[in-house]
C-alpha cells in the first residue's frame, strides 16, 4: 500500500503563493500516527454521541466563542495559504456563520429524523426509528477555500454525533493549524476532532481507518477515493470538479450579464468549483456582449501590491497556472482568439493572471471540456435555444449552471432543462444562497452522495436504526395471516 512508503517524521516544504518562497514546513503524519489518532477519536466517540444533540450544541457553542475570538487570525492564516483575496480575510467569520447556523438548525433537523408508530404492513408491530452516528468520519479537503471546504463537512458531522479526522491539502495547511488552536480550547471537542497532515498517501491512510468519507477535490483523485472506499465497503461522499456553463440569451440585459459572468468566472482567480467555466451567448448579441465583457475585464486589478485591495490574487497552487496555460495554448492552436489576459504575470514571486476572455472556441478544445480552474472566460455563440441547451449539457460534469435572460420565466424554462445540481437564474455564483437552507446533488462526474448543504446533509453521517416490538400474539410457523393473502 502506498501509505507504507510514508517515512516517520518526514517534512514537506510549503510554498507561499504570494512570495513564491517556501516559508512553512509541514510534518507528514506517519501511518501509525493516523491509526493512533483514529483509535483515540473512535474511543471518545461514544461519550460525544451520548451527549445528545442538546449536549453537543452546548460544546459547539463554546467552540463558536473561541472561533469568534480568533476569527481575524484565522483569516490571516487563510490568506497566507491561498495568496489572499478579500474573501480569505473573512473565512474566520464564515466559520462563525457555519457553526452558528448549525446551532440553530441541528436540533430540529435531528428531531425530524426520528419516527415512532405502528407498522402499516404488520399492524401489531410498533416501530421506533432513530438515527445513530457513524463513529468516525474522515474529511479530505482541497487547497481552494481550504477552511470552508473542510468545515462544510466536519461541522455537521460533529453535530451529528460523529468524531472527525480531517486531512487538509498539503498545499494549504496554515489555516487548519490556526483553526485547531480554537479546537484545543474546548477539550470535549478536541477529544473528537483532530487532523493529520501530508500528501495524498495520508488521505489513503485516513480512508483505511474511518467509517465514512467526505472528499472534496478533483475527479481523478475522487475516483481513487471511491475505489478505496469500495474496497472497505464504506460509504463515500464526493464533491468534485465542474465545467459550469452560463447561457446568455438574446433578450438578456447585456450589462448585467457581463458583470455577472465576469464575477462568476474570475472570483478568487477562478479557483472555485462552481466558477463559470464556459459561456454561450446568442449569436445576435455575441459581439455586443463580448465588447462589454472585455471592457469590464480590462478594469479588473490584480492585488499584487495589497492583498486586501484589488480583485484577483495569485494562483494558490503554482502547478494550476501550468494547467490554465495549457488550456489557453490548446485553444489558440485550434483557432481561438485571446482578447484579454492570457499570460502568467510573475510579480514578487506570485503567479497572476488577468481575466482572460477567449472567443472562437469550440468543444474540441480542452478549455471547453476540462476544468480550467483559472480566470478564463471562453465565449461561444449559439443559434437557438435548443443548441444552447445541447452545448451546456455536452459535458461529463454537472455541478452548477447559470442562465441570464430577458425575464426570469425565460431563464427558468431553459434552466429546468440543464443537467446540473444548482441552476442559477438571472445571475451566476449563487451557491452561497443555499447555505443552511437547501442542498443539491451533483450530476455526472461532479460528485456522488447526498447534498453537503442544508438540514438533509446531516443524513450523510447517520445510520437509521429501528426497534420493532411485537405488541400482538406471535405467529406460529404455519401462520402467515398477518402478512395478508395473495391478491388482497
Ligand atoms: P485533489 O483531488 O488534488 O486533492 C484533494 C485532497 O485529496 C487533498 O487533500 C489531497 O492531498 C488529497 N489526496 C490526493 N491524493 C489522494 C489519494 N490518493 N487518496 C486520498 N486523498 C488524496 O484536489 P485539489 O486539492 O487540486 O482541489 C481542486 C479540485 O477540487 C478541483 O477539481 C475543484 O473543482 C474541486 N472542488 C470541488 C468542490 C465541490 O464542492 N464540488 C469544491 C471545491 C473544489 P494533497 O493536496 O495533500 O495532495
Amino acid at each position: 500500500m502506498a501509505s507504507a512508503a510514508i517515512a516517520q517524521e518526514a517534512m514537506l516544504e510549503v510554498r507561499n503563493p504570494r512570495t513564491g518562497q517556501t516559508d512553512h514546513r509541514l510534518r507528514v503524519s506517519s501511518r501509525a500516527e493516523v491509526a493512533e489518532k483514529a483509535a483515540g477519536l473512535r474511543a471518545n466517540h461514544p461519550a460525544w454521541e451520548a451527549l445528545g444533540i442538546a449536549g453537543r450544541c452546548g460544546v459547539m457553542a463554546r467552540w463558536l466563542g473561541a472561533v469568534k475570538a480568533r476569527a481575524a487570525e484565522i483569516g490571516e492564516a487563510d490568506a497566507a495559504d491561498t495568496g489572499g483575496c478579500h474573501t480569505s480575510y473573512i473565512q474566520g467569520f464564515i466559520t462563525v456563520a457555519n457553526i452558528g447556523g448549525w446551532l440553530k438548525d441541528a436540533p430540529a433537523a435531528f428531531e425530524a429524523l426520528t419516527w415512532e408508530g405502528m407498522s402499516t404492513s404488520m399492524p401489531t408491530v410498533r416501530i421506533e426509528s432513530q438515527v445513530v452516528a457513524f463513529p468516525l468520519v474522515g474529511v479530505i479537503s482541497p487547497w481552494n477555500a481550504p477552511l470552508m471546504l473542510a468545515l462544510l463537512d466536519a461541522v455537521p458531522a460533529l453535530f451529528a454525533g460523529s468524531a472527525v479526522l480531517l486531512k487538509p491539502s498539503e498545499v494549504t495547511p496554515r489555516v487548519i493549524e490556526a483553526l485547531f488552536e480554537t479546537v484545543r480550547e474546548v477539550p470535549e471537542l478536541a477529544a473528537v476532532f483532530d487532523y493529520v497532515t501530508g500528501p495524498g498517501e495520508v488521505g489513503q491512510a485516513v480512508i483505511a481507518e474511518v467509517d465514512t468519507i467526505c472528499f472534496t477535490g478533483s475527479v481523478p483523485t475522487g475516483r481513487k477515493v471511491a475505489v478505496a472506499c469500495a474496497e472497505r465497503l464504506i460509504p463515500c461522499n464526493l464533491e468534485l470538479g465542474g465545467k459550469d456553463p452560463c447561457i446568455v440569451t438574446e433578450t438578456a440585459d447585456l450589462d448585467r450579464a457581463a458583470t455577472s459572468v465576469l464575477r462568476g468566472a474570475v472570483y478568487a482567480t477562478g479557483q472555485v468549483c462552481y466558477s463559470v467555466e464556459r459561456v454561450y451567448v446568442h449569436e445576435s448579441v455575441h459581439d455586443a456582449f463580448v465588447e462589454k465583457l472585455v471592457a469590464q475585464a480590462n478594469a479588473v486589478r490584480l492585488n499584487a501590491d495589497n492583498p486586501r485591495a484589488g480583485h484577483i490574487g495569485p494562483f494558490t497552487f503554482a502547478p494550476q497556472a501550468d494547467i490554465v496555460m495549457r488550456h489557453i495554448a490548446d485553444a489558440k492552436a485550434k483557432g481561438a482568439k485571446v482578447l484579454t489576459g492570457g499570460e502568467i504575470e510573475a510579480i514578487g514571486g506570485g503567479l497572476y493572471m488577468r481575466p482572460t476572455v477567449l472567443t472562437g472556441v469550440t468543444h474540441d478544445m480542452a478549455i471547453m471540456r476540462d476544468e480550467t480552474f483559472g480566470p478564463c472566460i471562453p465565449v461561444m455563440a449559439y443559434k437557438d435555444t435548443e443548441e444552447a441547451i445541447r452545448l451546456a449539457n455536452d459535458t461529463q460534469f454537472g455541478l452548477t449552471a447559470s442562465v441570464i435572460a430577458g425575464t426570469a420565466e425565460e431563464a427558468e424554462a431553459i434552466g429546468r432543462r440543464i443537467n446540473a445540481g444548482g441552476i442559477f437564474l438571472q445571475d451566476t455564483f449563487l451557491t452561497f444562497a443555499k447555505l443552511g437552507t437547501f442542498g443539491s446533488d451533483s450530476f455526472g462526474c461532479s460528485g456522488y452522495g447526498a447534498p453537503r448543504i442544508g438540514p438533509e446533509s446531516l443524513r450523510r453521517f447517520l445510520r437509521r436504526k429501528s426497534l420493532l416490538t411485537q405488541t400482538g400474539p406471535v405467529a406460529d410457523i404455519q401462520d402467515d395471516h398477518h402478512l395478508g393473502k395473495p391478491g388482497e
